[in-house]
């Protein structure tokens, strides 16, 4: 294997000389749910939070389908909540991101941009990110009438007509929330049929501000200062056609954030890091959970359950090494 080094600066001078028993990378269900399993182990676990505290699930309005809140609850009430609990048994928060490891030695070294941590075992939560659809203005307007979060950016939609480009649940789902702001809110789908779950296809076809723009892509994004419509491209007979937005919310799908693994573990063909069914990845005292890699289920719920299985599962592994340690000395 290519080790993927090349981030690793050559002396961090910040290093922590003690190891830490689990580092754990990410701060959304997944990672959290690690912690306090790792933490009730008395662990100790450190939490290396990454960007977006909370992870995507914060970036949700409201959830529904996590059990025990059945009038539903706020995804960053809910990250809060993993956070303090986590917490209350001793995980240790901090507001840093992994910018590079290697796994080539142990303990394991975790890098920051400034500080450098060595772990004993990592549990790498580190999701997924929206893709882009990568077209024309798509960049340039980001921030000015591109987004990818409607939690975050629909209150500026106030009174006007948003585009939402993809057929998924995530699609569906913020194209309701946007309803609460926005005038209409037109949902750009390459196909002419939904890939979302029945439930929010039904809630946003009766929704009368929300409207369908069937086999269409979004060609390029137009604007100078603000985004002001967007091409669109019939995908079945080729019609070119404007349509004046103020906004256009892109939900296609996402990426896992596994680049500073590459060369390190195995991923799959889309860069998920591949684990057996006890959230063992190819190096031995490194797991993963979570959107990761999984690039199945992706609800709050699996990966708080697959977080969990990885915190119990480094608990075993530790425990193992210390028998080792003991038998080997004795
Ligand atoms: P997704 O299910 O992969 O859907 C992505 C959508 O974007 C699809 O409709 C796809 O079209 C379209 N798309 C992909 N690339 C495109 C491109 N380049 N140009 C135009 N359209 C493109 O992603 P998601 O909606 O983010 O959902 C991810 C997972 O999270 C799913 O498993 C979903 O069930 C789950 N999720 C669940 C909930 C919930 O339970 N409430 C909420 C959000 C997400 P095609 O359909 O033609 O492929």
């Amino acid at each position: 294997m290519n080790l993927n080094l090349h981030n690793i600066p050559a002396n961090i001078s910040n290093t922590n000389s003690e190891p830490v028993k689990v580092v754990i990378l990410g701060s959304g269900p997944a990672g959290f749910s690690a912690a306090l399993y790792a933490a009730r182990a008395e662990l100790q676990p450190l939490v290396l939070t990454g960007m977006e505290l909370g992870g995507q699930a914060a970036l949700t309005y409201t959830i529904e389908n996590y059990p025990g809140f059945p009038e539903g609850v706020g995804g960053a009430q809910l990250g809060e909540l993993f956070q303090k609990q986590a917490e209350k048994f001793g995980a240790k928060i901090e507001f840093e991101t992994a910018t590079a490891v290697d796994l080539s030695v142990k303990p394991f070294r975790v890098m920051t941009y400034d500080r450098e941590f060595l772990a004993e075992s990592l549990i790498i939560a580190t999701g997924a990110s929206p893709n882009h659809l990568n077209v024309v203005g798509e960049k340039e307007l980001t921030g000015r009438g591109v987004s990818y979060c409607a939690t975050c950016d629909g209150w500026f939609f106030k009174d006007k007509k948003v585009v939402v480009v993809g057929g998924g649940d995530s699609a569906l789902e913020e194209a309701l929330f946007l309803t609460r702001y926005a005038s209409g809110v037109h949902i750009v789908h390459r196909r002419n049929e939904l890939r979302a779950g029945a439930i929010l296809q039904k809630r946003a076809m009766e929704n009368p501000k929300i409207h369908f723009i069937w086999d269409s892509v979004v060609d390029q994004i137009l604007g100078s200062e603000k985004v002001e419509a967007v091409q669109l491209k019939n995908v079945k007979n080729g019609e070119v056609s404007h349509f004046d937005t103020d906004g256009v919310f892109i939900f296609i799908g996402h990426t896992p954030n596994t680049q500073m693994f590459q060369g390190q573990l195995e991923l799959d063909q889309n860069g998920y890091i591949i684990t057996n069914m006890n959230m063992e990845t190819s190096v031995d005292g490194v797991f993963a959970a979570g959107e990761v890699m999984d690039s199945h289920f992706r609800q709050v719920v699996t990966s708080a359950g697959m977080g969990a299985a990885a915190g119990i599962q480094a608990t075993k592994y530790l425990e193992n090494q210390e028998e080792t340690k003991t038998t080997q000395a004795a």
